[in-house]
């Protein structure tokens, strides 16, 4: 999806920092903000940064890059359980297909993403490497 300049700005939080939403009445933790819990649809949530560090559970190689990506191919793809205790997805970088494990350390770490806006936006957002 392409944002303008001004959707983007608008969204940056989002974009560079991982937040959890912690639910006051059932106690589970869901990825990214969220208004009500997703698991039992209260509205006594609260936000929290996440460290941006965890576990890659698993990966998985791919070979397609979006037209305004600046990527090599092919690149990583990684599900990574935060220290947080919640699950998302994202790019593995700074490392070699070979050298990836299930259960190696990572931590976000914030890259480009692409930068032939007509804009002249950069887009960066966050990726994942090991520690
Ligand atoms: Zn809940």
């Amino acid at each position: 999806m392409r944002l303008s300049p001004q959707q983007f700005w608008r969204v940056r939080e989002n974009e560079y920092r991982i937040f959890v939403t912690v639910c006051g009445s059932c106690g589970r933790s869901a990825v990214f903000k969220r208004s009500a819990c997703p698991y039992c649809g209260s509205s006594d949530v609260r936000y929290v940064e996440s460290s941006g560090t965890g576990v890659l559970e698993s990966f998985t190689k791919v070979y397609y890059r979006r037209d305004s990506s600046e990527d090599d191919l092919p690149k990583f793809v990684g599900v990574v359980r935060l220290s947080e205790g919640v699950r998302v997805v994202g790019e593995i970088v700074g490392v070699r297909g070979d050298e990836l494990r299930e259960g190696m350390e990572v931590e976000a770490v914030l890259r480009r993403y692409a930068s032939d806006d007509p804009y002249g936006v950069i887009y960066y957002g966050i990726k994942f490497k090991p520690v």
